[in-house]
């Protein structure tokens, strides 16, 4: 059974019940929620409250650091003790739309890493555009990490892949790594007890379904991709990304 390691799935609204109910047959143990705001890291914990297979994670995502207050950062520490939380993200660096706050990004990143710290969680971290300088913060403050912690939606090169790992890193790949554009020259290098899987639903849906909403149940596309890649059994993937999410969320049962 697989693990999607990280979903959005407030996006669904009501229908979120639908997926949660077909997870059995869809061959999904479980289902990690991830938070990007403060509002959204509350309803996922409800969510996560009101379905056993569903976690959450508290955080608040690169984009909207800017706007984040001390309260915000207060109220994320808070939630960061309610029992279904198995991580602090996603956090990180986003510069895709240019560098202008930068500075807030790191701030507002690295405060996130304290409060992981503080609750002995580990950290999500999403990095666009700005892969040497998510690295050098988390060089700076591997003594504060909680290891293993997770490169979510991984789609660096093999050179940083390597680099994440040595920090003590486990790498997650979603939808995009079967995109046709993608590079997966490096997946053979990847220990199978380093590799997590996920969706980022409703966003990066693979192939052969990229275009539609993604959904949890669309894993097994990506899982497939890449275990034809490593050329090994899906099965033997599956396994082995499955234990290797309860290694990093330890608080999930
Ligand atoms: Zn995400």
């Amino acid at each position: 059974m697989i693990i999607d390691s990280h979903a959005h799935l407030l996006y669904y609204g009501d229908d979120v019940k639908r997926i949660v109910d077909n997870m059995e047959n869809d061959g999904l143990e479980r289902i990690v929620n991830i938070g990007t705001t403060v509002q959204n890291s509350r309803e996922g914990i409800e969510l996560a409250n009101r379905y056993d297979k569903v976690y959450a994670t508290v955080g608040i995502y690169p984009e909207y650091a800017a706007s984040t207050t001390e309260a915000d950062l207060k109220e994320i520490d808070r939630l960061a003790g309610e029992d279904k939380v198995v991580a602090i993200g996603e956090i990180g660096l986003d510069y895709h739309n240019g560098d202008k706050d930068k500075e807030a990004q790191k701030r507002v990143f690295e405060e996130q890493i304290m409060i992981a710290k503080r609750h002995n969680l580990p950290i999500c971290i999403h990095t666009r555009g700005a892969v040497s300088d998510t690295y050098e913060i988390l060089k700076k403050h591997q003594k504060d990490i909680v290891f293993p912690s997770i490169m979510h939606c991984f789609s660096e090169n093999g050179e940083y892949a390597k680099k994440f790992m040595d920090l003590g890193f486990y790498i997650s790949f979603s939808g995009n790594i079967t995109y046709k554009k993608s590079d997966r020259s490096y997946l053979k290098d990847i220990p199978l007890d380093k590799i997590l899987l996920e969706t980022d639903s409703p966003y990066l849906s693979p192939m052969p379904l990229r275009g539609q909403t993604n959904e949890p149940s669309h894993i097994i596309h990506t899982a497939q991709k890449i275990a034809d890649e490593m050329q090994i059994d899906v099965e033997k993937l599956i396994a082995n990304a499955t234990a290797n999410t309860y290694r990093v969320y330890k608080k999930m049962r």
